[in-house]
Order: structure tokens, then sequence, then C-alpha cells
């Protein structure tokens, strides 16, 4: 068991809110290259490129993805509109499907968007994780 074995039916590429500024997710607040990803923000349902882009809209306070969400597909690669876990995200550096390359920038930004115990967080972005069982977490389908 290497690769996680869930099948990736074609989700319908989600709407994303926000000011985007092009169709790889970039927003005028986060508009590096690598800046492809948009996150669904569990509080609304909806897929913004950033908080800043979610705070602009919407008056409510974030709700954050915690460590029962790990199944959820909570964010968007822009590069190729694959929607990937809170967990395939977190222990990814670039996209399982594109390739492409993540901002190693957004981990600085993580609690923002993650309610995680660090040392999960730690646990998920750790190379020797990836052929291990994941003894804690919900089972990944
Ligand atoms: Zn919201
Ligand atoms: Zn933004
Ligand atoms: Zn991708």
């Amino acid at each position: 068991m290497t690769a996680p074995s869930e099948a990736a039916p074609s989700r319908p590429t989600p709407q994303v809110h926000g000011r985007t500024i092009d169709a790889q997710t970039r927003c005028v607040h986060y508009g590096d290259p690598s800046d492809i990803i948009a996150l669904k923000f569990k509080c609304c349902g909806n897929f913004y490129p950033c908080y800043e882009c979610h705070d602009e809209a919407v008056t409510h306070a974030i709700e954050r993805w915690g460590d029962a969400d790990l199944n959820e597909h909570a964010v968007l690669c822009g590069a190729c509109s694959r929607q990937l876990t809170v967990a395939e995200y977190l222990g990814a550096a670039r996209c399982p499907a594109c390739d492409a390359e993540f901002n190693p920038g957004c981990k600085l930004h993580r609690d923002i968007y993650f309610d995680l115990p660090a040392t999960l967080a730690d646990d998920l972005t750790s190379p020797d994780r990836a052929e291990c069982g994941t003894a804690s977490a919900p089972h990944i389908p």
C-alpha cells in the first residue's frame, strides 16, 4: 500500500467565490505562481481562494476544519481542478494529481483554515508516514 486507493471520480468543479484574477484560483491577495489552491470553508461550504476573499464576501467568522474533517474535499487545486481532502493537502507539497507545486508559505496560514493539533499536522506532512496506515485518522476510502 503505497498510494491512497481512492478512486477519484471527476467531481464537478465548484465555483470559486471571491476576487479571483485568473482561472487557477489566484486572487487579488495571493497571486504568486504557486498560489493555485482554493479552500472550501466549513462555515458556508463555499470555495474561496483565501481567507481574505472570504472575509470580504461574508460577515461571519471562519469555521475551521478539524480532525474529524480530514476526509472532506476542502481543497481545490486550481491547476487541474482536483479536489483534495484535508489530509491529502496537508500531507502534500504538490498536487498529487497534476504535480503542481503548492505554495509552502500557505503552511503559515494553516491555523486560519485548519484547527488541527500540530502533532497531527506534522504526522501528515512527514514523508515516512506516507506508507503507514493511518492509525488515528478516520478511514480514508
Ligand atoms: Zn464562511
Ligand atoms: Zn483572496
Ligand atoms: Zn492539480
